[in-house]
């Protein structure tokens, strides 16, 4: 049976490295995107390595936003296939099925990093707009860490092994801010930071129920990472105030977030700030 890693968020930014980290060791990838559009630039090279011949690579659109109903799955269209095979629309499943005398993928690493940010003050954001970061970063993240813990738990019975013994062992990343930490308030990032301070909170809650079946949950909580586009959309001005309000913490690349979840994934470090 082959490790997937499901990665939201996946067609650009962090998202986009941590694929790219992760099939770099060896690891199957679902690169989740918000459209048929985005899942479709989804390709070899930029976002996924093939360097073992029992590794596939899918490319969903699943539009997050429009949560609970992708949960159904009725709605959305899907773009599944290896990367290099023909793309297709229909419908889809986003954790792989367990087909009997296959040799199926099981999915070992969730990384929900699929994020939107806000650009008003809480006064100028139509309540439209809230929902839209609620749903993407919080009510989607809440959904996925549900599905994922009860696929990795039945994983591991199909193999017939305890989910202790599987090494790496199944794990949760959650991306979080350090706009969410206390102490990091700014001012126009309000309904962004209350879903991340949630994701923090609810991932140390979930880490300690899932534990008892051996599947880890973590999360990452960056500062200010440069080379995205949730980074360089903002002004001058705007970018100054955040890295000021983060303390001065020094920049980060998306590439050294990468690095962080592939080690945490092989069990070297613990839930963080970078
Ligand atoms: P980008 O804006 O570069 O990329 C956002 C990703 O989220 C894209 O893959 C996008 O898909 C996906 N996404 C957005 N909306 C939806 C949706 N409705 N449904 C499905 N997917 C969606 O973001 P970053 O790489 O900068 O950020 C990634 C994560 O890291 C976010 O959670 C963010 O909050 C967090 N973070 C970022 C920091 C930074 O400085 N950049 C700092 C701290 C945390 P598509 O291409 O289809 O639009």
């Amino acid at each position: 049976m082959e490790p997937v890693a499901i990665v939201t968020g996946a067609t650009r930014g962090i998202g986009q490295a941590v694929v790219r980290e992760l099939s770099r060791h060896g690891l199957s990838c679902i690169a989740v995107g918000s459209s048929w559009d985005s899942a479709r630039r989804v390709a070899p090279g930029s976002h996924l390595h093939f360097t073992t011949h029992s590794q596939r690579h899918t490319a969903l659109a699943v539009d997050l936003a429009q949560w609970p109903q992708w949960t159904r799955g009725t709605r959305s269209r899907a773009f599944v296939g290896a990367v290099r095979t023909t793309a297709r629309r229909g419908r889809f499943s986003l954790f792989p099925r367990a087909r009997r005398g296959q040799d199926a993928q099981y999915v070992n690493l969730l990384v929900n990093c699929a994020g939107v940010t806000q650009r008003a003050l809480s006064v100028n954001t139509p309540a439209e707009v809230a929902q839209r970061i609620v749903n993407v970063n919080l009510m989607s993240m809440f959904t996925l860490c549900n599905v994922a813990t009860k696929h990795m738990i039945r994983a591991g019975r199909r193999r017939g092994s305890s989910l202790l013994e599987v090494t790496p062992s199944p794990c949760i990343i959650n991306v979080s801010s350090l706009l969410g930490e206390t102490g990091h308030a700014l001012p126009g990032t309000s309904v962004y930071a209350a879903t991340k301070a949630a994701i923090t909170q609810y991932t140390a809650a979930i880490a300690q129920e899932t534990a008892t079946w051996g599947v880890r949950a973590l999360s990452i909580a960056p500062g200010v990472v440069s080379d995205t586009d949730m980074v360089r959309g903002l002004d001058q001005a705007a970018r100054e105030q955040l890295v000021q309000a983060l303390m001065g913490l020094p920049e980060c690349t998306t590439e050294d977030i990468a690095r962080q979840v592939w080690s945490m994934y092989e069990g070297e470090s613990q839930s963080g700030s970078l």
